[in-house]
């Protein structure tokens, strides 16, 4: 068993083996570079990794397997020479050879390794993570989705820009009868297209507080499609063969965040209590409570356990939009490290503008991409909660 590190151009981090009969091989492979990628196979971004050896062709290899989990057949680009060199076949000195160049291909990609729900993601913005449970992601928060015999669910809605391809994909993929949506919470880019889906099922689950902060949000109320059932602590649904449990831990990211929880697929949507290694927005006019949030994080961290997959409403795009447990505490020593900064700040004599000059926590240097929401502003939110 040999383990790799190899450098791919494109954006992702995946780890796991390339398993042929006699040979298992850990590879963990980071994608460097984004342009391109969305249409492209698996093959075809896992593929430059195999120039890495000189000496045998491998034409397939019988199955992939990433973070544990089979991503299917294996089968390189006919069209291009790709060699892979089993280090068994190769002397002590050239393997090292031949490993030292695929690590100096990627100097700076072992403090990027980390466990990656793995599946494929296809070019109209769909990706299956398991048991019938998957992502669409176009604009806006990530929409969670169900499909099973006998269940179609939808989690969040984007807008009404991008719900119709939504809609679209999920009719590709099944004929079922839509059960109901449910909002994860108020925000527009996770309800902006709710009336698209209200054309299919009379259901739109949410949190109690969901409704009024909706209206008290809304831009454009005449055409703001509200849910049309409400929980308060929590509620379980059976659908198909599948049970999804919706549970309210209190004000956090706004004052009606819920998590999503497919409890036989083991996948839970937190919707924007995550934004996995993301600035994230914290809506005090709309009833958050940053230090909840805190706490919060932890309790959903020990409810589940290392095989959940959680969906996070936004991420950096280098970490994506999947995940498991330990991100959420990512998300939760950030805010942490957030609150402590500007309580010191503040006993400090600093003022608010002071304060915002930071541009970075240390350990969350991550968070600085191109992005929607800034550093400043999640320390003006909490300033703001902290002065009342
Ligand atoms: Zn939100």
């Amino acid at each position: 068993m040999y383990h790799f590190r190899v450098e791919v151009r494109t954006g992702n981090v995946y780890r796991g083996a390339l398993a042929s009969s006699r040979l298992l091989w850990h590879v963990e492979i980071v994608e460097r570079e984004r342009a391109g990628r969305r249409n492209m196979s698996l093959s075809e971004r896992v593929a430059p990794l195999l120039s890495v050896g000189a000496s045998l062709a491998w034409k397939a290899v019988p199955s992939v397997r990433l973070s544990g989990r089979s991503v299917g057949r294996f089968v390189f680009p006919p069209t291009t020479n790709h060699t892979f060199v089993p280090a068994a076949m190769l002397s002590r000195r050239h393997f090292l050879q031949t490993l030292g160049m695929a690590m100096a291909a990627a100097p700076a990609a072992s403090s990027l390794f980390r466990r990656v729900p793995f599946a494929e993601d296809t070019s109209d913005g769909f990706t299956a993570l398991r048991r019938g449970v998957g992502i669409f992601r176009k604009q806006g928060g990530t929409i969670g989705w169900l499909i099973r015999d006998g269940a179609l669910v939808v989690v969040d809605t984007q807008s009404p820009k991008t719900a119709p391809d939504c809609w679209t994909g999920l009719r590709d993929r099944t004929e079922e009868a839509l059960d109901f949506v449910i909002n994860t919470h108020h925000h527009g880019d996770h309800t902006g297209g709710n009336g698209v889906f209200a054309e299919y099922t009379d259901r739109i689950i949410a949190h109690e507080n969901v409704p009024s902060l909706m209206r008290a949000a809304a831009e454009d109320e005449a055409n703001s499609v509200y849910p049309t059932e409400t929980f308060e602590t929590t509620v379980s649904e059976q659908v198909g063969d599948e049970t999804i449990t919706l549970r309210y831990h209190g004000p956090a990211h706004t004052g009606g965040d819920a998590t999503i929880h497919f409890e036989k697929a083991n996948v839970v949507h937190v919707g924007d209590l995550v934004f996995n290694r993301a600035y994230p927005f914290i809506d005090v006019q709309g009833g958050a409570d940053s230090r909840n949030w805190i706490s919060e994080l932890e309790t959903i961290h020990d409810q589940f356990d290392d095989d959940t997959i959680f969906i996070h409403g936004h991420a950096n795009p280098e970490f994506g939009p999947t995940g498991g447990r330990e991100d959420l505490l990512v998300m939760r020593d950030f805010l942490s490290a957030l609150n402590e900064y500007v309580l010191q700040q503040r006993q400090a004599g600093a003022s608010l503008k002071e304060m915002k000059q930071k541009t970075a926590f240390e350990g969350f240097e991550a968070f600085n991409f191109d992005w929607a929401l800034s550093l400043s502003a999640c320390i003006e939110a909490v300033y703001r909660e902290q002065t009342g």
